[in-house]
């Protein structure tokens, strides 16, 4: 049994980014306003990930780390409404068959906060008062100590130093996404990145790229005309460059500037990708990359029923229902904002 747990973990969680990924949503699931995450060698030796969340109640510590429990829906109907990023129960769980993993955490009814530390199935074997205050927080030690091939993999090439990227990267999306949340990110004591609580996705995007990459951007808002009754607009909100403006000025070192979101989740959707990407190349036919490849952030809102994020164990890979309209949509935003271009 503890072979076929180690095997359905390595999917969930392959690398330092997932880790990451997953108890980040895990800390925004619970309310949290204010993340500090720590790694130490990448993350391969620690990872940790403090929240000031709603905390974990006593009745769930048991449980939490045990293979598909989740505190977050209660029938298959929730499911079609999903409001919260997790809902599988499989993280936790998985982490602990692939490291050492504690978790603190008080919530407001708890007048003391509680140390556990969990073993690889996910049970809580120590507890012990802590003095942190309301929130959790979840430490995990020597990722992937027992797949010994996968942890060389990374650990000392520098297969760990894209680790690191790929955390930023994913941080820069949920601090994008989440104007409200206060984010840092330190690697070996030393803090790499940090935002502040800002008002609004505009002061969030600053943020996050720097003045220079949205000093250009204009606000667009779009909402499908409704079609029928049964189904809810497409709406889409987000930042384009000001039309005609040389993006090249908003020079920033991140060659992969288009952000795209679905229901405030970070996704990766090449046909939409595609979509912006084959306008800008009709708007800047020969011009310098930098044009062609501006910033650009894109928040969809659909109905939670029609989005499948299921697909892939890291849910960045969905499946939209009303793919064909919502690609319409964003192609309408285009054109409506820039004109029919080029093409
Ligand atoms: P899921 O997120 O799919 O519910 P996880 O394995 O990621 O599953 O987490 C299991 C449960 O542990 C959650 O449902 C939640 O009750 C609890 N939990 C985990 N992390 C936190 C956190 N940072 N704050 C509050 N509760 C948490
Ligand atoms: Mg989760």
């Amino acid at each position: 049994a503890d072979t076929v747990r180690l095997l359905s973990s390595c999917q969930v969680i392959n690398s330092v980014v997932n880790v990451v990924k997953e108890l980040l949503e895990n800390s925004l699931d619970a309310g949290a306003l204010s993340i500090d995450i720590k790694l130490e060698n990448y993350g391969f030796d620690r990872i940790e990930i403090r929240d000031n969340g709603s905390g974990i109640k006593a009745a769930d510590t048991a449980v939490m780390a045990v293979q598909h429990y989740t505190s977050k829906i209660c029938s298959h109907d929730d499911l079609e409404h999903l409001v919260t990023y997790g809902f599988r129960g499989e993280a936790l769980g998985s982490i602990c068959a692939v490291a050492e993993v504690a978790v603190t955490t008080k919530t407001s009814e708890d007048d003391v906060g509680t140390r556990y530390t969990l073993d690889l199935t996910g049970s809580v074997v120590s507890q012990k008062p802590s003095h942190l205050g309301q929130g959790t927080t979840v430490c995990v030690l020597k990722l992937f100590k027992n797949l010994p091939v996968r942890r060389q993999y990374y650990v000392n090439t520098k297969k760990c130093k894209e680790e690191l990227k790929k955390v930023q990267d994913l941080l820069m999306a949920y601090a994008i996404i989440k104007p409200e949340l206060r984010l840092t990110l330190t690697h070996n004591k030393v803090v790499l990145w940090q935002k502040a609580k800002v008002s609004d996705h505009r002061m969030a995007l600053m943020a996050t790229l720097g003045p220079n990459a949205v000093a250009h951007l204009l606000p667009v808002h779009h909402q499908q005309p409704e079609v029928s009754q049964t189904l809810t607009p497409i709406v889409i909100d987000g930042f384009f460059p000001r039309p005609g403006m040389d993006c090249s000025l908003a020079s920033s070192s991140n060659p992969d500037k288009t952000f795209i979101f679905v229901n405030d989740r970070p996704v990766h959707q090449k046909d939409i990708l595609k979509v912006v990407r084959q306008h800008f190349l009709a708007q800047y036919p020969a011009d310098s990359a930098l044009n062609r490849y501006p910033t650009v952030m894109l928040n969809i809102t659909v109905p939670s029923s029609t989005v499948d994020v299921n697909l892939t164990p890291d849910k960045t890979q969905i499946l939209l229902q009303n793919k064909v309209a919502v690609l319409a949509a964003v192609e309408t935003l285009l054109v409506s904002f820039y004109g029919p271009g080029l093409g």
